[in-house]
C-alpha cells in the first residue's frame, strides 16, 4: 500500500488508486469510509464487495490502456484484471515507476524521516541505560520497542534485532532467550515507524571493557561505514559508495567478512530503492534517503555493523541519525 498512500495520502489498508491524466479515483471498502474522507486528495468510491471488481468496472469503461504495478499484484489479479478489462483495452506493466518517484524525498518527507530517526535514537539511549548482564535479547528488544511506542512512534518499522555476544556475527539475527552477558558486546538494529516514515540504525553496545580484538574490528567497521558516507554526493552511482566501504575493510583483511550490501533507500517503507550495492545501478540524487551500514561478521565469534540514515544533499551526506559511533561501553 505504500505506492498509494504516496499518490494519494490514504494510509488504510484496503486501496486500489485509479490515476488517469486528469485525476486519481481512490476504491476502498466501508471500513474506511471516514478516514479515507480525511486522508485522501482524491475521488473516492466507497464499495462494499470486491474493490477489485468495482475498479475494474469503472476502468473498462474509461480507458483503452491500463498499467498495472506488475510486481505488487499476484498472478490471480493480473489475470483477473485482464478478463475484466474485456477486449478493447490492453494491459500493461507499470515496472516499477512509483517507486523511482519515491526515491527522491520531498523536503516534507525528509523531515518526516529525519523525526523518526530522532525518535529512533532517544529510545535507543532510553534503552539501552536498562541494559543488564542476564537480560534475553527478548527482554531487551521489548525494552527498544516500548520506548519507541512511548516516544511516539506507531511501531518499529521491523523487528527490532538485538544480538547478544556471538550471535552478532549473524546479519539477521532474530532476538531470542539468549542472555546479555558482562565482557560480551551486544548488537542492536532497530528503526521506528512515525507518521508512515521509516528510521534504520544500528549500534553496538559493549557491556564492560572490550577486548583489544573486538576494540580493532569496530574500528575497522567505524571507518569503512565513515569512506562510503564520504564517497556520497550526487551524481555518484551506488556502487561507489559500497565500494568505498568494501576497499577500506579490505585495507583491514575483513572485506570477505562482508557479506551483504552497504544499504538500502527508507522511507515509506523500510526497504526501497536505491540499492547501495557491488551490482546497483542507481545514482544518488539529491533528497535520496539511505542507509549506511557495513558490516563484519566473524562466525561464531563477534559481529559488528554501523548504520546511519542519511540524506543525500549538494554538498555530500547529512546524518539523519544523531547518535555518537564510538563504541558505547556499559558498565557491567
Ligand atoms: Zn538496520
Ligand atoms: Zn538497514
Amino acid at each position: 500500500m505504500p505506492n498509494v498512500r504516496y499518490l494519494s495520502g490514504f494510509s488504510g489498508s484496503n486501496g486500489l488508486l485509479f490515476v488517469q491524466h486528469h485525476r486519481s479515483t481512490l476504491f476502498t471498502d466501508p471500513r474506511y469510509d471516514l478516514q479515507a474522507h480525511e486522508e485522501a486528495d482524491c475521488a473516492l468510491r466507497i464499495v462494499s464487495g470486491s474493490t477489485w471488481e468495482a475498479l475494474w468496472k469503472f476502468a473498462a469503461r474509461r480507458a483503452k490502456r491500463v498499467a498495472l504495478e506488475g510486481d505488487r499484484v499476484s498472478h490471480q489479479e493480473w489475470m483477473q484484471a485482464a478478463g475484466k478489462l474485456g477486449r478493447g483495452a490492453k494491459l500493461v506493466s507499470l515496472d516499477g515507476a512509483v517507486d523511482r518517484m519515491r526515491m527522491v524525498k520531498s523536503p516534507a518527507e525528509v523531515d518526516a524521516i529525519r523525526a523518526s530517526a530522532r525518535l529512533c535514537v532517544q529510545a535507543f539511549l532510553q534503552a539501552v541505560r536498562r541494559f543488564r548482564p542476564g537480560m534475553t535479547e527478548n527482554e531487551a528488544a521489548a525494552e527498544i520497542d516500548y520506548r519507541m511506542r512511548r516516544l511516539g512512534a506507531s511501531g518499529a518499522a521491523f523487528e527490532t534485532i538485538v544480538a547478544a555476544g556471538a550471535r552478532a556475527a549473524l546479519p539477521h539475527a532474530r532476538p531470542g532467550v539468549d542472555r546479555l552477558a558482562a565482557g560480551q558486546p551486544v548488537l542492536i538494529d532497530m528503526g521506528a515507524n512515525l507518521g508512515g516514515y521509516m528510521s534504520d540504525m544500528t549500534r553496538v553496545v559493549h557491556l564492560g571493557a572490550p577486548p583489544r580484538k573486538f576494540a580493532r574490528l569496530y574500528q575497522a567497521v567505524l571507518e569503512a561505514q565513515q569512506a562510503a558516507l564520504e564517497a556520497i554526493r550526487p551524481g555518484v552511482e551506488a556502487r561507489q559508495v559500497d565500494g568505498a566501504a568494501r576497499r577500506t575493510l579490505k585495507k583491514h583483511g575483513l572485506n570477505r567478512f562482508f557479506t551483504h550490501s552497504t544499504g538500502h533507500g527508507v522511507g515509506l517503507e523500510i526497504h526501497e530503492g536505491p540499492r547501495i550495492g557491488a551490482k546497483s545501478k542507481d545514482t544518488l540524487e539529491a533528497g535520496m534517503v539511505i542507509t549506511v551500514e557495513p558490516g563484519v561478521y566473524l562466525a561464531g565469534e563477534a559481529g559488528v555493523r554501523i548504520e546511519d540514515t542519511v540524506v543525500v544533499t549538494t554538498a555530500g551526506a547529512e546524518i539523519l541519525t544523531p547518535a555518537a559511533k564510538e563504541l558505547v561501553v556499559l558498565e557491567s
